[in-house]
Formats: C-alpha cells, sequence, structure tokens
C-alpha cells in the first residue's frame, strides 16, 4: 500500500504501454485518435530534451498515461500528450482543434492557462484563494485532473532540477496541488504528492524516517498480521464476507502527525491500520459491530462518514479500538464503491463504465456524481452546508484576481473593475478613472475574470460617478458610491444632476435648451419631488436614472411621438466615466477614428488619436493612458481641418463652400494660404459628426475638378 518507495522510482512508459492500458477501457476508434495525437506531440516536441536529458516526450506520454490508469477518455487523454506544444511548440489551439475537435482544444488551452499563472508561496495565507482561483479557471474538472497528472509527472522525475527549484516545486505542490487532489478526492494520489514534497522540502528528515520505518517494520508487520487473523476470524464467526488489508501509512502522514500531535515516531508508528471492504452498506454497521465485540472501541473516536460523507465524497466508518497490546487499532469500513471513490474520486466518475458508454455521458459525469451526492446529502441532514462546499469547490461563484502586488482577491462573479477598486480602499475606489488589466488600459466597467491582475489609476480630482452604480455588484462599492453621493452639498448634488441630464438629452438627439418650463411643470405634476432642482439633485445622487428623467421630459414635449431607444449612457467617450472629457487640437479625432485617453492632472481626459504624432514621445508613459471608445450615438459635431489645393480660377472657393454646404457641414473657418503660381492652398476648419460624415464631404470636394489635393490636417 505504501507509495514511499515507488515514489523515488519511475520508468519511463512507451506508446505500446498507453495503448494496452487504453485499450482495457477505449473503443479502437478513440484508440486511433490516440495514437494521432501522439504522432503531433512526438513531431512538435521532436529534438526538444528535459532536464534529465530524456527526449521531452516521454512527459506528455506519462501525463497520458497516469491520466489511462485513472481511466479518463480519449478526449482527455489527448490532451494530456498536447499539453505542453501550444506552450513550448509552434502548434496552435486552432491546429488543435481542427485536428481533434474543440473539447480537445479547450482542454488544452485550460491546462496552458493555468501554466502561465504563477503563484508566490511566501504568502501562504494566499494558499487557499489561489487553490479556489485555479480550480475556478479550470471550469472543466478534466482540466484539473489533467494538470495534476503533469505535477505528479514532474514530481516523480524532480531529481534532476537544482536543489532550489526542487524547493519551490515541492512547496507549492505541498501548499497547491496535494490539497486540491485531496479536495477532489484522489486519495493515492494526493498521499504521493504530499510525501514526494516531503521528500524534496525536508530532505534529511525524509532519509531519517524513510529509515526509521524500514527498521521498524519486521516487528510491526508480525502484530498488522495477529491482528489481521483475529479481525478475519470475527467476520467468519458473524457471517459476514469482506477483505480487510492492513494499512501502511506514507512517510509524510508520519511525519504530520508527530508535528501535530507531538508524539514520538514510536507513539505513531505503533497505530495500527486496517481497511475492510464489504458487500453493501447494511454490511458495513453489521462488521462494525463485529469488531466491537473482538476489542473495546475507544470513546469518543467512532465517525460515521457513511451518514455524513466528507466534503470531497468521501465515505466510510471509521472506528479506533483498544489492540491486543494496549495499541491502538485504527479500522475503515466501506462498501466497494466507497473505496472507489476513497481511492480515486472524482476521476472514478469519469471512468467508463462499457466501451457503449457514449461521450457526452461521460462529461455529464461530473454533475451527475455532485447531484447524487446532493440527493443523497439531503436525506441525511446538512444538505444546504454540504452543496455549498461542493459548489464553492468546483462551480465558484467567485472570480480571483490579482492585485499589481500579487495578492488574491475573491469578489463575486460580475464584478466589475470599480468593485475591485473599492475592495482595495475607498478612496481608490472614489478616485479611480480606468484600471489596468493584465496591463491593457480597460474602462471602470469592465468585467473581470479569474486570473486578471488588476491595477487602478485614480485622479485626486475626480470622484465618484452615479452611473457607476448600474454596474457595480458588491454591496461594498454600492454603499460607499451611495454613502458619497449623500454628503454632496445639495447644490452640489443638483449641478452634477443637471450635467448627467443634459448628456441625456444629448443622447436622445434633442439640445437640452428646448426643453422648456411648460415639461418641467408636467413632469412634476404627480411627482414626488415638488421642484426641477430636487429632480436633478435625486439624480445627482444617483436615486434616479438621468436617461429615465429624460425620456420622461420629452414625452412631455411631444406626448404623440415615441421617443426612440438610444444607448443606455450619454458620454461620448467609453471609459471616460467620472472624467471631464476634452479632445486634443492636434489631432482633432472624430467619431470612428482609434482613439486613446490621456490623464492630464486637474484637467480631466485629453482624447487623441492613436497615431497623433505630438503624444508619441509620451507613449512611453503607460500610466497616464486609458483605453477609450466611442459610444456608437453622439450628437455632438466635430471640427476637422482640411488642406486643399485647387487650381487658381475664379469662383473656386464657392463651389467648395457649396460642395461643403452639400454635405450637410458647416465652416468654422476658411483661410487662403500660400499661392504658387496657378495654385492656391485653402485651409478650411468645418463640423463633422464622424468619419462617415467626412468621408462623404471628403468625396464632394474630390469632384471638383479644379482641386488637385486634398488632405485632413492632423498635428
Ligand atoms: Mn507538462
Amino acid at each position: 500500500m505504501t507509495r514511499t518507495d515507488s515514489a523515488s522510482v519511475h520508468t519511463v512508459p512507451s506508446t505500446e504501454d498507453l495503448t494496452r492500458l487504453a485499450a482495457t477501457y477505449l473503443r479502437s476508434a478513440d484508440l486511433e485518435q490516440l495514437d494521432k495525437a501522439y504522432q503531433l506531440a512526438a513531431q512538435a516536441h521532436a529534438g526538444q530534451l528535459r532536464k534529465s536529458g530524456e527526449p521531452y516526450i516521454t512527459h506528455p506520454l506519462s501525463v497520458a498515461t497516469i491520466l489511462a490508469e485513472w481511466h479518463l477518455d480519449q478526449q482527455a487523454l489527448c490532451a494530456a500528450l498536447l499539453h505542453d506544444t501550444v506552450e513550448d511548440t509552434g502548434i496552435t489551439t486552432a491546429d488543435i482543434v481542427s485536428a481533434f475537435g474543440k473539447s480537445v482544444g479547450e482542454l488544452v488551452e485550460g491546462v496552458s492557462k493555468l501554466d502561465r499563472l504563477e503563484f508566490q508561496t511566501e504568502q501562504q495565507a494566499q494558499a487557499e484563494n489561489f487553490r479556489k482561483m485555479l480550480l475556478a479557471m479550470a471550469r472543466d474538472v478534466r482540466v484539473i485532473l489533467i494538470k495534476l497528472a503533469d505535477r505528479l509527472h514532474n514530481m516523480r522525475t524532480l531529481e534532476a532540477m537544482s536543489p532550489e527549484k526542487q524547493r519551490r516545486i515541492a512547496r507549492e505542490t505541498v501548499d497547491i496541488y496535494g490539497p486540491i487532489a485531496h479536495r477532489l478526492g484522489l486519495h493515492r494520489l494526493y498521499q504521493e504528492l504530499q510525501d514526494l514534497g516531503f521528500r524534496y522540502l525536508f530532505p534529511n528528515r525524509y532519509t531519517v524516517l524513510n529509515k526509521a520505518v524500514r527498521a521498524a517494520r519486521g516487528n510491526h508487520r508480525e502484530v498488522v498480521n495477529k491482528i489481521l487473523a483475529a479481525l478475519e476470524q470475527r467476520l467468519v464467526t458473524f457471517g459476514i464476507e469482506g477483505t480487510i488489508k492492513g494499512r501502511e501509512k506514507n512517510l509524510s502522514s508520519i511525519y504530520q502527525k508527530m508535528q501535530e500531535k507531538s508524539l514520538s515516531f514510536s507513539e505513531v508508528q505503533d497505530i495500527y491500520g486496517f481497511r475492510v471492504v464489504v458487500h453493501d452498506l447494511p454490511n458495513c454497521y453489521l462488521a462494525l459491530g463485529a469488531f466491537h465485540t473482538l476489542y473495546k472501541p475507544i470513546p469518543g473516536k467512532f465517525k460515521d462518514y457513511i451518514a455524513i460523507p466528507k466534503s470531497n465524497g468521501y465515505q466510510s466508518l471509521h472506528t479506533t479500538l483498544f489492540g491486543p497490546f494496549g495499541t491502538p487499532v485504527e479500522i475503515q469500513i466501506r462498501t466497494q464503491d466507497m473505496h472507489k471513490i476513497a481511492e480515486s474520486g472524482v476521476a472514478s466518475h469519469w471512468m467508463y463504465k462499457s466501451s457503449a458508454t457514449p461521450l457526452s455521458d461521460v462529461q455529464n459525469k461530473t454533475h451527475q456524481w455532485l447531484q447524487s451526492l446532493l440527493e443523497y446529502q439531503s436525506e441525511s441532514g446538512d444538505a444546504v452546508e454540504f452543496l455549498e462546499h461542493i459548489k464553492v469547490d468546483l462551480f465558484p461563484d467567485a472570480v480571483y484576481v490579482f492585485t499589481p502586488k500579487g495578492t488574491i482577491k475573491s469578489l463575486p462573479r460580475g464584478a466589475t473593475a470599480v468593485d475591485f477598486a473599492y475592495d482595495v480602499h475607498t478612496d481608490i475606489g472614489h478616485h479611480c478613472v480606468a484600471a489596468r488589466i493584465n496591463d491593457q488600459l480597460s474602462p471602470l466597467r469592465t468585467v473581470l475574470s479569474n486570473g486578471d491582475r488588476v491595477e487602478i489609476l485614480t485622479e485626486a480630482t475626480s470622484t465618484p460617478n452615479p452611473a457607476w452604480l448600474n454596474y457595480v455588484v458588491t454591496a461594498k462599492a454600492r454603499s460607499k458610491i451611495r454613502h458619497y453621493l449623500r454628503t454632496l452639498r445639495h447644490d452640489e448634488a443638483e449641478q452634477l444632476g443637471d450635467r448627467l441630464l443634459q448628456q441625456a438629452l444629448r443622447a436622445l438627439n434633442t439640445e437640452p435648451s428646448l426643453i422648456q418650463d411648460s415639461h418641467w411643470e408636467q413632469l412634476l405634476k404627480g411627482d414626488r419631488c415638488k421642484s426641477r432642482n430636487d429632480v436633478l439633485a435625486e439624480i445627482g445622487l444617483g436615486k434616479r436614472l438621468n436617461i429615465v428623467v429624460a425620456r420622461d421630459l420629452l414625452r412631455k414635449t411631444n406626448p404623440h411621438e415615441t421617443v426612440t431607444e438610444t444607448p443606455r449612457t450619454a458620454i461620448t467617450i467609453r471609459g471616460s466615466e467620472g472624467l471631464a472629457v476634452q479632445f486634443a487640437h492636434c489631432c482633432r479625432p472624430i467619431p470612428g477614428d482609434p482613439i486613446i485617453g490621456l490623464i492630464k492632472k486637474g484637467q480631466g481626459l485629453l482624447i487623441h488619436t492613436q497615431d497623433c504624432r505630438v503624444i508619441r514621445q509620451f507613449r512611453a508613459d503607460p500610466d497616464k493612458w486609458v483605453d477609450v471608445s466611442w459610444e456608437s450615438h453622439t450628437a455632438q459635431l466635430f471640427e476637422v481641418a482640411i488642406k486643399l489645393l485647387a487650381l487658381n480660377r475664379r469662383g473656386v472657393l464657392a463651389t467648395v463652400a457649396s460642395a461643403i454646404a452639400d454635405a450637410h457641414s458647416n465652416i468654422d473657418s476658411v483661410s487662403i494660404g500660400k499661392a504658387d503660381g496657378s495654385y492656391s492652398e485653402i485651409n478650411f476648419t468645418v463640423q463633422v459628426r464622424d468619419r462617415a460624415h467626412l468621408a462623404t464631404l471628403m468625396q464632394n470636394l474630390r469632384e471638383i475638378p479644379e482641386v488637385v489635393r486634398l488632405t485632413r490636417v492632423q498635428s
């Protein structure tokens, strides 16, 4: 039973080994796919070597073989063979999808994603969050199983690494991957990972303890055999069929027990463990009764994990007896089914029951398993707590993201950058203007994903925007924003409300000046607010939506015409929440131009085109830049400078002006530049809605025969 010896030995499996193993439960069509995956992986890794000097392909092959031992399906095995190809070779996820289908592609992508995460294990308290993050990112349990098999093989071959790397990988295994294996009920894997981790973390203690266990083994075995015979005899006497095996403890659990309970080696070693497997559930309790007539049970040591399973699905009866020489005898009693789950947990639910089982069924197994556990559990009480545990473990409602310092924060699903900002600190929330997510500047409304690295950009003069209330999901952010808005002085709230209402009206293609007092009077009829200023204050305080009030007002101006639906928010620039927006004069961006925002101290956000030459020199300092984009509907007009070269003919200027008017554009200013013989340069500033509008205008100008050159002037 002990894994301590096999752990130090490892053999490289051959493709034949894998095929032979897989053939015991896979169909021949699946085996063909498996061979195809092997060929591709071998080709991709050709020439690459592991640290140990072995060809690299031995690693994915070993990982796939471990998974075949767990009887995982064809897709998981193919993904295991290909799991390092996307990161380390020229193969892309798209290649894998076209050759092996979407599922295999997703599994490989999932494993690669986990590989890219790095965990600083100095922060012990973060380990639990990191484990949850891994589980949340995996989505498919098979991704975690591939990752665990990958880690197991790396641990088995850790000898080739430098001592420093050995310690780092061993620590990560003990802190992160071992506990995940335990949580998923992969008991054997858990023990092997912990033992290997112990060996590389504490090489000296491992050696001493290993020697002690070997030395005590002979004597130990004699006692075990005596007790075993007595237990077997008792089953026969009671007419119960079952098998009993002595359990030898693995080194890491002996070490852990010595540490936790301050016991000496011999005290821990002198506890004898046995596992009894019987046919059905009633026989578990019968066997328990039988053993209790043989040796007296130690009070307080009996645990019924059949009625109340552990959170990873583990079921057994546990009891400890006073043994023949006054030594404690630990007994676990379970059925064959429970035993399977105890040994391989979640993986056992991915096994093929028969080769006729369709794949889709296999994919649903984990769900079914959780469901069956849930049903079982509701019979025995505690259902809610149990479900919560499982849900958190496998299908978390949370997202886990990194702060710039590598601390992990958990936020509810759907949380945005604003939620994150308030979670870090109220002041950060109050002054946030944008976020840098995975080094990409992003708007505050961006919904966070697992594994994101989030940094918040703040601006001292910026204040919370009531519009944030539309998309924050955490109670903390919501209450802090509301609290801030409540503390606004009444006149400040009115001003803010007025500004927001004007934005909303413009978004509905209405000039705010068109709204008259009579419309307000109509609106206030039957409203809880007594005055226009009260309504504005409520908008400013986030108690009313600006767009709703704007629509109501428009209905008063024209009760028969329905207001056309327009975008939710009225700002021209997405990502500018809470900031005053100005457009740079150098490049004069218009809707449709790719743009970028520059945060200017005390001036809000200055919008440039992405290719603006003036800003090129500042681009190196990414702190100042905000990723912004145009709202789809803007009522505003934008100024554009145009330079044209035309033949000096009478009436040319008038022709040009009328072409501009034909394009429904206004001329802001015009100047005649230097004349060169028969040509003159004319500079216009005109107003356009967007790039499409400008294109129409330019087209009109080009059709004038006298115009020989035409350019939009930027910087
Ligand atoms: Mn690997």
